[in-house]
């Protein structure tokens, strides 16, 4: 995390597109993270990968599902935030045909593999609580005042083969909106998804709630929704800013390792940023 927080911060001076495109795509180069090559296997032992990003000035937003070809999935979404009228949504051959158009290094689905993502897959058989997620996110602001969010993801580890979570859905798993802030999320996609978890913060501040009473907010509301199958807490987080530069990072999951900073300054990278929902 501190890594991509540098990779982000030497772009930020190109604008917040640039700088969140640029963090993303360094976790999504780590094999570490549930992102690009060392991505989490669907339960098939597959990686298929969804990405997402929005341009706060323009509302653009870009997202792909099911790439195989692309270790970085986030360049082929921010390019489909240039698509169409208000961006696009591609899933998988489509997506990658678009990777391979624009020039986007090409990769066998084999090499998205990893032999840390075959040791999580083999213990969480053995564990079935074992963590499922990691997606990678970023938000950012530049000195013009537009804010970028950008997300990339494997999915939750063990899913279903072509099931598509909530990192390429626009609202869900990614919003930015240059008259309020930028949010990002990660989780159990099909919560995120039901209730629109990056878009309800951002709405949240719009109707006067600071940043971070609508982050928690929004995280409570994801957790409550899911108390109807049995779960407290556990189901995700958010990290968001908003235009005048104030920061939320919020989860209730045990831990969320997550970082923020602005150049000149010392960064901050914690794993937990709550205490976990018993
Ligand atoms: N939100 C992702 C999904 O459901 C998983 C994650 O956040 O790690 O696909």
């Amino acid at each position: 995390v501190g890594e991509a927080l540098a990779r982000g911060l030497a772009r930020i001076g190109d604008g917040a597109r640039a700088a969140v495109v640029a963090a993303v795509v360094s976790m999504e180069e780590s094999a570490l993270l549930n992102a690009g090559r060392g991505a989490a296997l669907a339960e098939d032992g597959t990686v298929s990968l969804d990405a997402g990003f929005m341009d706060g000035q323009t509302r653009r937003f870009g997202g792909v599902a099911g790439v195989r070809r692309t270790a970085t999935p986030v360049r082929i979404a921010e390019l489909l935030a240039s698509d169409g009228e208000f961006g696009r949504l591609l899933i998988g051959d489509a997506a990658d045909a678009a990777a391979r158009t624009a020039g986007i290094a090409e990769t066998s689905p084999e090499a998205l593999v990893s032999d840390h993502a075959r040791e999580r897959a083999r213990l969480r058989v053995a564990d079935s609580t074992a963590p499922r997620g990691d997606t990678v996110g970023a938000v950012a602001l530049d000195a013009q005042g537009h804010v970028a969010a950008a997300v990339s993801t494997g999915g939750l580890a063990g899913k279903r083969a072509g099931r598509v979570g909530d990192s390429p859905i626009v609202g869900a798993g990614f919003w930015a909106d240059d008259r309020i802030g930028a949010a990002v999320t990660t989780g159990i996609g099909e919560a995120l998804m039901r209730h629109g978890t990056a878009r309800r913060c951002i709405e949240l501040v719009a109707s006067g709630a600071s940043l971070r009473e609508a982050a928690r907010r929004s995280i409570d509301e994801l957790g409550s929704s899911a108390i109807e199958v049995g779960r407290s807490g556990g189901i995700g987080g958010i990290i968001a800013l908003t235009r005048h530069g104030e920061i939320a990072i919020d989860h209730d999951t045990a831990e969320m390792a997550s970082g923020w900073g602005s150049p000149g300054e010392p960064t901050v990278v914690r794993s937990r940023w709550r205490d976990p929902v018993a």
